[in-house]
């Protein structure tokens, strides 16, 4: 794992490792007050820290729900796992938002970094000649 990664799944600014770019739990600064990265790129910037967030909280509900179902079958104690999961998938998007936030920063910076490595290093605009000139 990269540090950056390590970094973003601990509510740290990914470039810099800084602890302080959240003022509350859920708000966090536009900038590192340490290194001054900007986290919000763009307008919508944050929806591939949702997908995170939603993917992990789904994900958490179904590993309860069905396993619930697998260890207690065929008593199945439907109104018990209804409501573990309900309060699940209500607290969980809140507990890990901030995680997925920096999450997020980390992996589509270092998925930009990848392809501005990976990019042609020579010129792709095409010069033609002047007419005439065979
Ligand atoms: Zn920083």
């Amino acid at each position: 794992m990269s540090t950056a990664l390590a970094r973003g799944l601990t509510r740290r600014c990914p470039r810099c490792g800084s602890g302080g770019v959240f003022h509350r739990w859920l708000k966090m600064a536009p900038t590192c007050p340490t290194c001054g990265l900007e986290f919000e790129q763009e307008q919508g910037y944050w929806l591939g820290a949702v997908m995170l967030n939603t993917g992990i909280t789904e994900g958490s509900f179904l590993g309860v729900f069905v396993g619930g179902m697998i260890v207690t079958w065929p008593d199945v104690p439907w109104v018990a796992l209804l409501v573990v999961g309900v309060a699940m998938t209500v607290a969980l998007p809140i507990l890990l938002d901030p995680f997925t936030r920096t999450l997020w920063v980390a992996l589509e910076r270092s998925a930009r970094r990848w392809s501005e490595n990976d990019a042609p290093r020579y010129p792709t605009t095409i010069v033609r000649a002047p007419e005439g000139d065979a």
